[in-house]
């Protein structure tokens, strides 16, 4: 299942399900309701406490590019156990040995460029405006793990010359062959890291390393054609863990990633750490599936990856989790070959309690919400959705990470074992530290605002998610006869899901009810979340739009639909006992306002908002329960595609001074270990670098397994 990735510019209003990538992706939600619940153990009021208290914590250090570097916090750490904290820098350990690997994947000449500027950038620092422009590209590349920008995929620029370059290699002791310089200055070489361009051959004209560089599409197609499945209901991943290569009769043929094979260097160390891990798991279930990793790094068998997996997703004790091998397909032009990455996670328990206690009173909120009796469930639950804390990454995670992840990627695996989605919750909390305090300033109506905002998002946006994922999905039902929401709803049936729980959420963030269960201090929480919801719907997200273009990303359909319904709906015109037009802009529920040629949107009435989100549910779910296409369709082209083209160029003019770079990325935490006498490990410490470069430079040096192949 596709990661879900966060811009940084458009933290505002986020949902966990937010995916700003291009692709539409699935809907997590159907996997989710397969989750087996999060256990609840007696450790968790160990850690009820802030995870962000430390006012002096540099969120974001450095700046580069469009690209903004953040920090992170591990809440909760220094409450496991030794032996947890033992298996927690085991596995990150373990991580970082295959680091090497997505490098090589993403394109064949990355590894040894990375080299060649890690000699460069260990050395002195130079100075003047070539060094600079050297300088970035370094980090662009450390950032991107690889020549092509990690998101858009374009291979970079260097604003700097060849000799240049060449003369401080030189001077560094490094040095580098000549078609991986090419590569690096000659835009004609090898310019797109995954190519869309159907017109041309996808195989042939994309980057990534997962086929000899002569290989057509036609023929990777016919090559995995040929292979047959020997139980077609429950297919292995064909060709998830391999490189394609040509032999020299011109035939072709796999080259395994496993520890006799391709990356079989990276793959030996990952092995070392992974037994190591297994000395220290929690629970058997958690040795076991680690146990089947191991196997399947050491024979490349997919049918071994299966029962790893179907061990993995039934592994649910225990405090400590993690993503680890070949996983997500979407640097494969073709979509067979898994990246690789890591992300540690230990269990986040102060959010483990906030949506067990949703959850707890599910059938609470089905009864009190606005749909039609004829479509609320009888007996609803809420689905589990677990927030984490990640520990560290690695590979294709890191340092862009995703907020959340669903896997496993085998649909009959998902299907007849279930999935585990995880919301990475000290990842969505640094990047709400991260954001710039600038946008709310320049788009905010008012002072009252804005300090609502301060002093309540975390909350909000925590409670916002935990209220979307466990009751917002799980409520509702259709009715007897209608198809899947797929089938009836077709392309709108992800943006209504969406905006259908994203309603579920913001009805119920205005109710007393939410005070009474000791979720929120007070309704200002709902009203910092209305107003982020409303001003990120029909102002912030349009930040993410080229001028003159509609809205496509069904996320972004979903926001605008919503708040721009709510706007016009609380409209006082629309009143029909409203006579006098000159006290229209107070009696809107929202209104806009112009400011010396500048836009605000201002909630006057929250009650009335709430009134309309709970409107407006009742209309989705029912176009939903029925499958009403038309009503669907009516919904989101009219209210979620058009932009306001005036309003949009102003969000682009206002936002443009602020130079909020578009991306964001982390520095990880240090794991040290902490030793007896006896060389034993008998504690971890955690430590917080700062420099991005020099934890690049670390890893270079410390985690690096595999030679030049170029
Ligand atoms: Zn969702």
């Amino acid at each position: 299942m596709k990661p879900l990735f966060l811009l940084l510019a458009i933290f505002l209003g986020l949902s966990a399900c937010d995916k700003p990538t291009q692709s539409s992706g699935e809907d997590h939600s159907v996997a989710a309701t397969t989750e087996k619940p999060a256990s609840i153990d007696g450790d968790s009021e160990t850690t009820d406490k802030p995870d962000s208290a430390d006012d002096d914590f540099v969120w974001t250090p450095e700046r580069f590019a469009d690209v903004q570097i953040i920090r992170y916090q591990i809440p909760g750490f220094d409450e496991l156990k030794p032996r947890q904290k033992a298996l927690v820098y085991y596995l990150v350990q373990a991580g970082l040995a295959g680091r090497d690997i997505l490098w090589d994947q993403n394109y064949r000449h990355n590894l040894s460029i990375r080299r060649a500027l890690e000699a460069i950038m260990s050395g002195e620092q130079g100075s003047g405006d070539e060094w600079d422009a050297l300088s970035t590209y370094a980090r662009r590349v450390f950032f991107s793990n690889g020549i092509h920008h990690h998101y858009a995929g374009d291979k970079f620029i260097p604003g700097f010359t060849k000799d240049y370059f060449l003369d401080l290699l030189e001077a560094a002791s490094g040095e580098l062959n000549a078609d991986a310089v090419a590569a690096m200055f000659d835009p004609g070489l090898d310019n797109k890291k995954v190519s869309q361009d159907a017109t041309g051959d996808l195989v042939k004209d994309s980057a990534t390393n997962y086929y000899d560089p002569d290989i057509t599409d036609t023929e990777v197609t016919a090559f995995y054609a040929a292979m047959e499945h020997n139980d077609a209901s429950r297919p292995t991943l064909l060709g998830l863990n391999s490189k394609v290569v040509r032999l020299e009769d011109g035939s072709l043929a796999e080259k395994r990633w496993k520890v006799d094979g391709m990356y079989g260097e990276a793959i030996a160390e990952i092995i070392t750490w992974l037994e190591k891990a297994v000395t220290v798991a929690e629970n058997q279930a958690q040795g076991d599936a680690l146990k089947l990793l191991i196997e399947y790094y050491k024979t490349g068998s997919l049918e071994t990856w299966d029962q790893y997996n179907i061990a993995w997703v039934t592994a649910t004790e225990g405090d400590v989790d993690y993503i680890q091998s070949f996983i997500e397909v979407y640097q494969d032009p073709k979509g067979y070959k898994g990246a690789y990455e890591s992300i540690v996670q230990i269990k986040d328990f102060e959010a483990s309690r906030r949506m067990q206690k949703v959850a707890n009173d599910a059938q609470w909120f089905e009864d009190h919400s606005t749909i039609d009796p004829a479509h609320k469930k009888d007996k609803v639950v809420g689905i589990s959705y677990n927030v984490v804390s990640v520990a560290g990454e690695s590979g294709d995670a890191s340092p862009s990470t995703p907020i959340g992840v669903n896997l496993p990627n085998s649909n009959w695996i998902r299907a007849e074992h279930g999935s585990k989605s995880v919301s990475l919750g000290n990842i969505v909390n640094a990047y709400g530290h991260a954001s710039d305090p600038g946008l709310l300033a320049e788009f905010a109506h008012d002072e009252e605002e804005i300090l609502l905002n301060e002093e309540h998002k975390e909350l909000a946006g925590k409670l916002r998610t935990a209220l979307h994922e466990v009751i917002g999905h799980a409520s509702g039902k259709l009715e007897p006869g209608v198809g899947t929401p797929k089938e009836t709803l077709k392309n709108y049936s992800s943006p209504l899901e969406e905006a259908r729980a994203d309603l579920v959420a913001l009805y119920f963030l205005m109710d007393p009810k939410l005070v009474e269960m000791g979720l929120i201090p007070s309704l200002d929480v709902g009203k910092a979340a209305y107003d982020s919801f409303i001003l990120n719907g029909l102002m912030l997200q349009l930040r993410r739009i080229e001028s003159g273009n509609t809205i496509e990303q069904a996320h972004m359909r979903n926001r605008q639909m919503v708040a721009a319904w709510v706007y016009e709906k609380g409209l006082a015109k629309s009143d029909d006992t409203f006579i006098d037009s000159s006290e229209a802009e107070t009696k809107d529920a929202i209104s806009k306002v112009n400011l010396e040629g500048k836009t605000y949107f201002e909630i006057n009435d929250y009650e009335k908002v709430r009134s309309l989100f709970g409107e407006l549910l009742k209309e989705v779910q029912r176009i939903k329960s029925q499958g009403d296409y038309q009503a669907g369709q009516d919904l989101i082209e009219t209210y979620g595609v058009q932009v306001d083209q005036d309003i949009h160029q102003q969000v682009l003019d206002r936002s443009e001074p602020l130079n909020i770079p578009p991306y964001g990325g982390f520095i990880n935490p240090k794991l040290t270990p902490v030793l007896n006498e006896a060389g034993e490990m008998i504690d971890v410490t955690v430590s917080y670098p700062t420099d991005f470069v020099q934890q690049m430079l670390e890893y270079g040096r410390d985690h690096s397994f595999l030679p030049d192949y170029n």
